[in-house]
């Protein structure tokens, strides 16, 4: 197979052209390879595949807007498939934030989000709120805001300074203290107050536009929220009239067992970014969903005739895409799909955890359907422990796991049962075992 042309995302081009590990088909928990192996999917592609891979209806839906209207704009003209997807995913969020912004992957939601939260307080006159805080560790997509306020050298150390007059607050990850946590780690709420400290020491508080968070870091390494911690990131936004930006791209469609994150720690953020099960991944795309209260100013404070917020893709409220999230947000609904991920979720920490005292293993950490599994780091060789755990997974298990730096991510599709968790988890402890032996 030609393999010269394709520019790989995130990916070590030179090392993956020498034994190319490629898909071709999926169906439910299961991929199949291009060797003609079924592959466990313990990551449901990358966090989004929620509902299982390929379920008739979401594909029926998509083959049938295909036929009917492949494209129509949303610039000052409109389909009805963009507005009732809007209030269905209204519907499915917490009170009062009703407001649906559409665009295509969760960077774009990002990037949104934030310049909604600028213009937000311009709009309010209080133009002096330019300052962005994000975290260590966190991922927000790609977009020049998202890798601003994400929290990883990586993604900005190629390309220069990103945008000013951003901040991080420290991650909350803290295996001297939390080690092999279960649900919310005990320590660490106190993380939260860095905020204030930053705003009584650093910044006037009146020049901070907005806080955004992942409730669980997903993609640095599945680090949850100590107990109480975004409760009280929470009060601090309040009180110093700071915005709350929710990134749910991860969180959201019942990766905790409820529609989004926000249900979940009872939290309720200003915005929400989502993006990946929105679709079940079937077709990109993401949306913000923004209180009644930032909307409304937005629309007061420009003049009946005028364009209230500058933003927006060719590709926002996709025909696709609506029509893609509209049968996956009726598929969660009908099937009972994050009440599955609830039920499932005590199996699936009690096998997590039965990896406990395996060879290299620092740490394991769960919440919902997703865990992180951490190992000692290896020295003197080029790949991880994880890595090496990964390609063993893949070549000789027939499971799909993810890895970064050192830990091993898992997030199945919320469909998976208790066999096939059990295989998941078996098949990782037999690499585990197999890579500290080599
Ligand atoms: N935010 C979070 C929390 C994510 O996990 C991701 C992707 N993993 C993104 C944003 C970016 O989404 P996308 O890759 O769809 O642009």
């Amino acid at each position: 197979m030609q393999t010269e042309h394709f520019w790989m995302p995130f990916t070590a081009n030179r090392q993956f052209k020498i034994k190319p590990r490629m898909l071709e088909r999926a169906k439910g928990m299961y991929y199949q390879s291009t060797d003609g192996r079924e592959i466990l999917d313990g990551t449901a592609g990358l966090w989004c595949v929620n509902a299982g891979h390929n379920h008739p209806k979401i594909v029926e839906a998509i083959q049938k807007q295909a036929a009917t209207m492949d494209f129509a704009p949303t610039f000052q003209m409109g389909h009805p498939l963009a507005f009732e997807a809007a209030s269905k995913l209204a519907s499915m969020a917490p009170s009062g934030l009703d407001r649906v912004f559409f665009c295509n992957d969760g960077s774009e939601g990002v990037d949104t989000a934030l310049k909604i939260a600028l213009a937000y307080h311009k709009l309010r006159g209080d133009a002096g709120r330019f300052r962005l805080i994000g975290r260590e560790r966190a991922y927000h997509g790609v977009g020049f805001g998202g890798i601003s306020v994400g929290g990883i050298a990586g993604n900005r150390k190629q390309f220069g300074p990103a945008l000013s007059g951003v901040d991080h607050l420290p991650h909350p990850l803290n295996i001297a203290k939390n080690a092999y946590s279960k649900g919310l780690p005990e320590y660490g709420v106190e993380l939260a107050d860095v905020l204030e400290q930053r705003l009584l020491a650093l910044h006037d508080a009146s020049t901070v536009a907005a806080v955004i968070v992942e409730p669980i870091q997903g993609s640095t390494g599945v680090i949850l929220p100590p107990q109480g911690y975004l409760q009280k990131l929470r009060e601090i936004c309040n009180k110093h009239g700071i915005l709350l930006i929710f990134d749910e791209v991860i969180t959201g469609f019942g990766r905790l067992g409820s529609a989004f994150g926000a249900d979940y720690f009872g939290v309720k953020p200003d915005m929400i970014v989502c993006a990946k099960g929105l679709t079940n991944a079937a077709v990109p795309m993401g949306a913000v969903i923004a209180s009644t209260e930032i909307y409304d100013t937005f629309m007061h404070a420009a003049p009946q005739d005028q364009i209230e917020f500058f933003h927006g893709y060719t590709y926002s409220a996709h025909p696709l895409a609506c029509a893609a999230a509209i049968a996956t947000l009726d598929v969660f609904k009908e099937e009972g799909i994050f009440q599955a991920a609830a039920d499932m979720s005590a199996y699936f920490e009690q096998a997590a955890h039965s990896l406990r005292g395996l060879p290299n293993i620092k740490d394991i950490r769960n919440l919902g359907l997703v865990c992180g599994i951490e190992l000692e780091p290896q020295t003197g060789k080029t790949n991880t422990r994880a890595y090496d755990i990964f390609e063993k997974c893949f070549w000789e298990k027939d499971v799909l796991i993810r890895t970064t730096g050192d830990i091993i991510a898992l997030s199945p599709p919320l469909i998976i049962n208790k066999e096939q968790i059990d295989r998941l988890f078996s098949k990782i402890a037999e690499a585990i075992r197999e890579q500290a032996l080599s």
